[in-house]
């Protein structure tokens, strides 16, 4: 019989998180002062951010230590197991072996807590008390708040409005690990006030609702900002999800031919495929191939411009060079509220324009399909994120059947949809709409950008 899991002990948890900016030929470019248009030092970042975590998002080095603080909270859930699709691969009848690494078995259900609980503990040597931050689908908040509640910190949880309404069990979630949480845009802080003024029903964004952590940490001596995704040090930690993944398909006796993770700032995908890009870049698997997955309503990796952007609507973050959409463009409202972020990593983007990672965008309905296909033959059901990887997998299976080969594929199962069934209701009774690409908001919103000399 095929072998369905592949599970490794505690005591395979990584010790060291990887690093990618030591493996790249060229660099990619710095962030940028949002006035002064000069590269910022880290010294830019000290107010918003402990200064490990600065010394990680700057960091040439090849391995980071994992304190053990971390690694013992890593225990509660991680290693995640390594599964083979064996009932999807029957159902598609493809030769291809379908691998998924599934990171829904944390805490808060999803891969967040992975950086959650590092940069909690950060903050915590530090000496901070109150961390402010943002959220989409509430999967970063609820993670944060499980994460400072471990280390005994505040959190301040500012919620895409759209999400607070649609999924309101994560922030019950939030506030069963003590978390505080504000619809945004809210009328706590000027950023929100503001958007509030111009369009008092804005359903919000993830970058209004950055805008505002950001305005909150700022403002206060004890309080340092999070962010869930897109920053280097983010993606840092989410390596652990690639290192496990690779012993796991040494247990298989397997390597992947193609490496799949979805795509909204990019830190799953990133997780996922830079331990294996590593080797890639090394020459040990030069024809393994990596895919990020996007929705077709907010596709800045296939639609947008690699360009330095703002990270938030309100122009507070420093610039930073990205596939981006246009930092106030507001994308419609679909259920992969973690994927509605206007731009990509700054890593991710860099890979992206150098060939190294390719990159695709699915309309909703497509994405669910799939993921209902995956909850009949594999069990889980997935968040609605996750169903783009899935989709984006069933495709390249597809296209091995086609060919008449057997490939391996391995795709990041981000989280379970255990807290979006309302999402798979509105699919279910044939509500969901397809969104076309809006490329006159996008064209509206990239007029916006700052040009830099
Ligand atoms: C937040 C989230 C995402 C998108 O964020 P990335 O930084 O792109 O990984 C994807 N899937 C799930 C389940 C999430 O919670």
């Amino acid at each position: 019989m095929t072998q369905k899991k592949y599970v490794l002990q505690e005591s395979d948890i990584p010790t060291r998180w990887y690093n990618i900016a030591a493996d790249l030929s060229s660099p990619p470019p710095p962030p940028l002062h949002p006035a002064t248009h000069e590269p910022i030092g880290p010294e830019a970042l000290a107010p918003l951010f402990p200064m490990e975590l600065i010394k990680q998002e700057v960091s040439q080095e090849r391995w980071i230590d994992i304190p053990d603080e971390v690694r013992e909270a890593y225990r509660l859930w991680r290693p995640t197991p390594l599964i083979r699709a064996t009932g999807l691969e029957k159902a598609l009848d493809t030769p291809a072996h379908i691998y998924y690494k599934y990171e829904g078995v944390s805490p808060s259900g999803s891969h967040k807590p992975n950086t959650a609980v590092a940069q909690a503990y950060y903050n915590k040597q530090e000496g901070v008390k109150r961390i402010a931050t943002e959220t989409g689908a509430g999967q970063w908040g609820s993670s944060l708040a499980f994460a400072c509640n471990m280390f005994g910190i505040e959190a301040k949880v500012y919620m895409v409005k759209v999400s607070y309404t649609q999924k309101p069990y994560r922030r019950s979630m939030m506030q069963i690990w003590g978390g505080a949480v504000v619809p945004s845009p809210s009328p706590d802080t000027n950023a929100g006030r503001a958007i509030l003024a111009q369009d008092p029903d804005s359903t919000g964004s993830l970058g209004i609702a950055i805008s505002e952590a950001v305005e909150d940490a700022a403002m206060r001596e004890d309080t340092k900002y999070s962010l869930g995704s897109v920053l280097n040090h983010v993606l840092l930690h989410q390596s652990v999800i690639g290192q496990e993944a690779i012993q796991q398909m040494e247990m298989a006796g397997e390597y992947p031919d193609v490496v799949i993770g979805c795509a909204g700032g990019g830190s799953n995908a990133a997780g996922l495929m830079f331990p294996f890009l590593k080797e890639s870049i090394q020459g040990h698997h030069p024809k393994t191939r990596f895919l990020a997955v996007e929705p077709a309503s907010c596709p800045s990796l296939t639609k947008g411009e690699y360009r330095y952007d703002f990270g938030d609507t309100a122009g507070m973050t420093p610039l930073m060079k990205m596939y981006t959409l246009g930092h106030t463009y507001m994308p419609p409202g679909i259920h992969a509220g973690g994927l509605r972020y206007h731009a990509m990593a700054p890593m991710l983007s860099h890979l992206h324009s150098e060939g190294l990672i390719e990159a695709r965008a699915y309309t909703q309905n497509p994405c669910f399909e799939a993921a209902v296909q995956f909850a009949a033959t594999e069990g889980i059901i997935v968040a609605p994120e996750s169903s783009h990887a899935i989709k984006g997998a069933i495709d390249e299976a597809l296209a091995a059947k086609e060919a008449g080969e057997k490939r391996v594929i391995v795709f990041n199962l981000s989280g379970h949809g255990l807290l979006d069934l309302q999402a798979y209701d509105d699919y279910l009774a044939g509500n969901l709409i397809d969104d076309a690409y809006p490329a006159e908001k996008v064209r509206e919103a990239m007029e916006g950008l700052p040009v830099i000399a």
